[in-house]
């Protein structure tokens, strides 16, 4: 009986407030239904994303990214933290709901959390708000002592952020210690001999404000009661209505933009959505030159940016000093969004982002590695927004002067050094090579089944021709019956397309679509990722591709393939091997285990991982016609990354790709490693190791590997 009549008389310490809570209601709802509709204006201006396809697929997402909070454990303290506040947020959201009622309707109950399960509940939220406050000091205490460098916001890009994280994090203290006061205070006036299953979880904030606070009078507990309560409500909706005002926004708009995510890696978005490529002459403009010009989503994407600062961490081009840092591209937009569509006044201005809030180096620095991407918990997206801006620069004539000549030679000649059409082949005429294999070229007529697509740096490029032989070899050791393209073969485009250059790829594409389909082959393998990506994802009706390094990986598990000891000679003998997952093998088409694969059935092959392998693969600086582009750099990226290579123990880099080869090789001799350190391609290292003579018979069945394995597109 006493309990319960301590139960109304609390109730009626909110009494004197419910006028005043029911105003707090609504102004901080009207507010945030105001700031959020201001905040909408420019997605609702912006150019049309069409991401209302896939919903299982989308949930899957959400399920994963979003609710499983997949890869906040890749920072392991901050991913931790993280998954603490978040789970901690969704077990509060019904508490904070009933406490929010509570102040309007007392005897207020949420559906399914009376009786026990809803003392369960309480019990568990006791701890959940005592963890997210745990949480928050921690956090606290990290920005401000620990001061992790991911965070640092260089003076380039303005002033720090940390007040604005200090002031958020605290008002997430606050709205915890406000819910455990309003629940010790209430706790507290209540014997908790007569009512038991009220009781506290112990050793929880709110038990530990209840023992704190049982000495009290009922009227102060009721005042402290009422105060909890309005400190509760204001914390509240201030947080609500502030949180669309800085990177807090995230939490409001994380779990659609991880709905409204890409699902398909290694494409690319097309010049407009709902734009053909016959209708593009009739678009005014190509690509991005105003913020308007960006799709809701990619808008979407600047306000889901937490400023985690992961993406920036991994980015290669903001570790060499290049002027890129994909974090701040979503920043200054997103800050640009909030300048120009105020909450009061009109909206937009439609200004030229480059020279405005971007510099054309910061978009020519990218790569296109999709490193940041692999990285971002919420899903945000850069390369297409990225290669969205070199749209537009290219379409108003602003090409850097270095790539000027490149392009002129691929809208000429079909490839970026000039070369003549006739040399294509060129490669397949050394006479050691033609002694072992004679590399045709297609026609309707030969009867072969599978397109070597070489692509121009194995044609042309010396160095790289090396890599072509050694992939023919591979096919012919396997017996199929496979051709070339020759001069009927043009640059894949990946590079053109990935720069902005849309109408030049679309001539390469077509130019080689159609010369795919005279050569009648029903298979396409490529030693070039850049050109595996190109024709798995940028083209479309051709036959299935894949890389050789499936092909290979295939054939040895068949045992169709077999390799003599790579420590055979003394000289091999202290080789150590680690394997550099080239960017459009690897993260946009996760081709991880197969060149792996490949190099661990190597007897005697010793093999290290570098520390960035896998996903977090270092870009060798190759990708987006970076060949041919002179970045400001503190560093070349290749360097870097034989450096990695070193670290490791290894002194031999075996990699799948003859841009990462241009590279690496390169860096070996600017590192100083030359002599110390060598950089092989994975055909080249299987046909160097593979055993020729087959038993009788089993070249035959070779072809079968092909048959059986090519996956479907
Ligand atoms: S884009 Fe993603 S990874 Fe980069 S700062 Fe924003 S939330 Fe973090
Ligand atoms: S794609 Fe690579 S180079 Fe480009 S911004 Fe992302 S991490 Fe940096």
């Amino acid at each position: 009986m006493e309990g319960l009549l301590a139960i109304s008389q609390m109730s009626s310490f909110l009494e004197p407030g419910r006028t005043l809570f029911l105003t707090v209601h609504v102004l901080g709802l009207a507010c945030f239904a105001y700031i959020v509709a201001r905040r909408l204006t420019p997605l609702l201006r912006a150019n049309p994303d069409p991401r209302f396809d896939r919903p299982l697929d989308r949930v899957g997402k959400v399920l994963k990214f979003w609710f499983g909070q997949w890869k906040h454990p890749r920072y392991r303290t901050s991913g931790v933290l993280h998954i603490l506040i978040f789970t901690g947020f969704i077990l509060l959201a019904a508490r904070a709901f009933s406490v929010l009622m509570v102040g309007v309707s007392e005897s207020f109950v949420m559906p399914g959390l009376s009786g026990k399960a809803g003392h369960v509940y309480d019990i568990v939220t006791d701890y959940a708000a005592t963890i997210v406050f745990l949480c928050m000091l921690f956090a606290i205490v990290r920005r401000l002592v620990f001061k992790p460098p991911r965070y640092v916001v260089p003076a380039k890009y303005g002033k720090a952020h940390t007040a604005d994280a200090i002031f958020l994090l605290s008002l997430i203290a606050i709205l915890m210690v406000a819910d455990s006061l309003f629940a010790a205070a209430r706790a507290a006036a209540l014997p908790s001999s007569a009512q038991p299953v009220e009781a506290l979880a112990v050793f929880s904030l709110p038990w530990i404000l209840q023992v704190a606070l049982s000495p009290a009078s009922l009227p102060t507990l009721g005042h402290l009661y009422f105060a909890g309560y309005l400190l509760h409500q204001g914390a509240f909706y201030f947080l609500l209505c502030y949180r669309p005002f800085g990177i807090q926004f995230h939490v409001e708009t994380s779990l659609f933009n991880v709905y409204f995510a890409k699902l398909d890696r290694g494409t690319l978005k097309p010049v407009r959505w709902g734009v053909s490529d016959e209708q593009l002459d009739q678009v005014k403009s190509f690509g991005v030159n105003t913020f308007e010009d960006f799709t809701w989503k990619h808008m979407l994407d600047f306000y889901s940016c937490a400023d985690c600062g992961r993406c920036s961490d991994n980015c290669p081009a903001n570790a060499v000093g290049r002027p890129l840092s994909p974090r701040f591209i979503s920043i200054k937009a997103r800050d640009y969004a909030f300048q120009h569509y105020p909450m009061f006044g009109k909206a937009g201005n439609g200004a030229p982002l480059i020279a405005g809030i971007y510099s054309e180096d910061e978009i020519w620095s990218c790569t296109t590695c999709g490193a940041c991407e692999e990285e971002c918990p919420l899903l945000v997206e850069y390369i297409d927004k990225i290669v969205d801006l070199r749209r537009g620069m290219i379409d108003d004539g602003n090409v850097p002067q270095s790539l000027q000549k490149p392009l002129k030679a691929l809208e000429s000649r079909g490839n970026p050094y000039g070369k003549m059409e006739k040399k294509r082949a060129d490669w397949t005429n050394a006479k050691d090579f033609q002694q072992d294999c004679r590399v045709q070229t297609l026609d309707h007529k030969n009867g072969a089944d599978t397109l070597y697509f070489v692509d121009s740096i194995t044609s042309y490029d010396d160095r790289m021709q090396s890599i072509g032989r050694a992939t023919a070899g591979i096919l012919e050791h396997l017996g199929t019956k496979f051709g070339i393209l020759g001069a009927a073969e043009k640059d894949s485009g990946h590079e053109v397309r990935r720069f902005g250059e849309e109408t030049l790829f679309m001539a390469l594409r077509n130019h080689n679509v159609d010369a795919i389909k005279a050569a009648g082959v029903t298979r396409i393998v490529t030693a070039d990722p850049h050109a595996f990506n190109a024709l798995r994802h940028d083209y479309k009706d051709i036959p299935p591709v894949e890389h050789i390094s499936q092909l290979i990986a295939r054939a040895v598990k068949a045992g169709k393939i077999r390799f003599k000891p790579v420590d055979g000679k003394d000289k091999d003998k202290d080789k150590v091997y680690t394997y550099h997952d080239p960017c459009y093998l690897g993260r946009h088409n996760q081709v991880y285990d197969d060149p792996r694969d490949v190099l661990d059935a190597i007897p005697g092959l010793k093999r290290v991982e570098m520390q960035r392998s896998r996903d977090r693969s270092f870009c060798c600086g190759g990708g987006g016609l970076m060949l041919f582009y002179e970045p400001k750099e503190e560093q070349r990226m290749g360097v870097k990354r034989v450096q990695m290579a070193a670290e490791a123990g290894a002194n031999v880099i075996v990699t799948a790709c003859p841009f990462c080869m241009v590279n690496i090789e390169d860096a070996i001799k600017v590192a100083g490693f030359e002599g110390k350190m060598t950089a092989i391609d994975l055909a080249e290292l299987v046909g160097e190791q593979i055993v020729r003579e087959s038993p009788a018979g089993k070249l035959e069945k070779f072809p079968e590997v092909l048959q059986e394995c090519v996956p479907g597109r």
